[in-house]
């Protein structure tokens, strides 16, 4: 059964709307979420493609779940800019228990304090209403399959679709991550999807398609 509805999560610093979609009524828990990072706008672009096969294929998303929020920072992809409208990188900015006020680089200002950004406090309490059995968080740099918590299986499972390598460190420490706050401090699988920066969309869809599917069915 084709069961699908969107919603609104709320407003972004300068007032944008943030989207969200539900899939199915019931069933296992998946969240996916894009453009936490505005100047990743391949993550965004991937979702809404994906949001359109789902709202066509009801099947895909038999006995699941699913949350899809496409563009989670809606100013910084306006902007063109991987920080919020306040400067802030949303994914420094959830209260994990590592999080802290320092940083070296402007682009990682982790916000004056856990929580301080709109867009960190509806995705925070979004994810207490409704919790997640498993996260995708999708962003575009180096290709590869990154994960927090115990999602190793899964993670190589997309990597498989993909052709990606699985990397279980990024290479630089993400305090304030949503990686740290839900996969390191609650446990819950938390798979990033890399999906390949600055190519053409249509190129990152065909590359990722099959592991989107993936993940809804064997997550
Ligand atoms: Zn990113």
């Amino acid at each position: 059964m084709n069961k699908y509805k969107s919603f609104l999560l709320g407003k972004s610093a300068q007032d944008r709307n943030i989207e969200g979609f539900e899939f199915g009524t019931s069933g296992r828990s998946l969240h996916i979420y894009g453009g936490i990072h505005g100047d990743e706008p391949e993550s965004v672009d991937v979702l809404l493609r994906f949001i359109e096969v789902l709202k066509e294929e009801g099947s895909v998303y038999d006995g699941k779940h699913v949350y899809i929020i496409p563009n989670l920072n809606p100013d910084g992809w306006f902007l063109k800019t991987r920080v919020n409208a306040n400067k802030v990188d949303l994914n420094r900015n959830f209260p994990s228990s590592n999080w802290s006020p320092q940083f070296e680089l402007l682009k990682n200002n982790p916000g004056k304090k856990p929580l301080s950004e709109p867009e960190i406090k509806l995705l925070v309490q979004f994810v207490e209403k409704h919790p997640p059995q498993v996260v995708l968080s999708v962003h575009s740099w180096l290709p590869q399959v990154n994960y927090d918590g115990p999602a190793l299986s899964i993670a190589r499972t997309l990597a498989k679709a993909t052709g990606y390598k699985v990397t279980d460190h990024i290479g630089y420490a993400t305090p304030g991550s949503l990686g740290a706050w839900l996969g390191d401090d609650q446990k819950i699988p938390v798979v990033t999807l890399e999906v390949p920066e600055k190519t053409n969309f249509d190129r990152v869809w065909m590359e990722n398609k099959k592991a989107l599917l993936t993940f809804i069915k064997k997550a």
